[in-house]
């Protein structure tokens, strides 16, 4: 009886949690749910069912938004979109895509956040999706291409009429610069800057142990340089640490300095804050008993403890 108790129990737990994220169409990344499948193995090749995948994402999220009051209006035709994303690609060389191969996908379905509510993230992916889930903002991912395209890969080759199950050439800045998926997240990407207005977030990481702004990023390629000061009032930089840490890096070090500089040099205002309250909140909903998480502290005995 005990056991039927907590199996209904946790059913109505994940419809209250489902009820409460509905908006939000990433599936929890972690579940204790056994549900009896085995791990869909993942290839290095194109996506299997991508098809299958693209049309059911396209759809799902028409449905599930069709009742927000931000609603777009204007309903996408899947299969026209699908057109338009096979096109970009299929029978071309898989290290040279033009740069322009998704601009009519991108047309077909743009991407605008209201002010505000934009989040771009660098070394900080969980974190940042797991924190845009718990408040209004938005990463590229909650944008109807962006979530459609999330985690999936592709290609073709030269010739080709389908689809390659062999393994997609990885990203190489001098022999494969334009691969079919860098190509369309380096253009979401310049869009979702070039549209963002208002304050304009960016989470990375000053517990990596690599540069929390890296000039290789995607960030700071095509988001960075895209933003626009008349229409972004502030860019908010959050260099956010493991509960953990270390704190390696902090706002006006290293590699946090170039970014605050390059923001500054493009004329857009900026602030900068070391794991602000909102983001170590979120942290300690998951590690209410960590120390980092207990009231009344304050960053110097932070720095101390998680520093040698
Ligand atoms: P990322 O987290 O994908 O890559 C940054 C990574 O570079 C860090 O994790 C770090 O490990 C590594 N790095 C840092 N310094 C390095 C160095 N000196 N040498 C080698 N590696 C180093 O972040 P990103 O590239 O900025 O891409 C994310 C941003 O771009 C987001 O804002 C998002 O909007 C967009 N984007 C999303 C996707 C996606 O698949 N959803 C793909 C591309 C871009």
């Amino acid at each position: 009886m005990e056991v039927v108790n907590l199996l209904v129990g946790s059913f109505f737990f994940a419809m209250i949690v489902f009820e409460v994220t509905g908006h939000r169409l990433r599936a929890k990344r972690e579940t204790h749910l056994d549900v009896g499948l085995c791990p869909m193995p993942m290839p290095d090749g194109t996506t299997p069912n991508l098809e299958e995948i693209f049309l059911g994402r396209c759809w799902e999220f028409q449905y599930l938004y069709s009742s927000q009051d931000n609603c777009p209006g204007a309903r996408v035709d899947c299969s026209d979109a699908w057109q338009k994303f096979k096109t970009a690609f299929v029978g071309k060389d898989p290290c040279n895509i033009n740069d322009n191969a998704y601009d009519e996908l991108l047309g077909l379905i743009p991407i605008r956040f209201a002010d505000d509510m934009t989040l771009f993230w660098s070394g900080t992916n969980e974190l940042a999706h797991g924190y845009a889930d718990a408040t209004p903002i938005d990463t590229l991912e909650d944008s109807m291409l962006g979530y459609m395209l999330n985690g999936l890969n592709w290609c073709s080759s030269e010739g080709s009429d389908r689809f390659s199950s062999d393994p997609c050439p990885d990203y190489d800045p001098e022999s494969c610069s334009h691969t079919p998926s860098g190509v369309f997240w380096s253009s979401v990407s310049t869009m979702l800057a070039r549209e963002a207005s208002g304050i304009a977030t960016v989470m990375i990481n000053g517990s990596s142990p690599w540069d929390a702004f890296w000039s290789g990023s995607f960030f700071a390629k095509y988001e960075l340089p895209n933003l626009d000061a008349e229409k972004v009032t502030n860019l908010r930089i959050i260099v956010a640490h493991d509960i953990e840490g270390p704190i390696n890096e902090e706002c006006g070090e290293d590699s946090v300095k170039r970014l605050e500089d390059i923001a500054a040099a493009s004329g857009l205002t900026y602030t900068c804050e070391n794991s602000p309250r909102d983001v170590r909140l979120f942290q300690c909903v998951d590690n209410v008993n960590h120390r980092q998480c207990q009231p009344r502290r304050n960053r110097n005995q932070i720095r101390e403890e998680t520093t040698d």
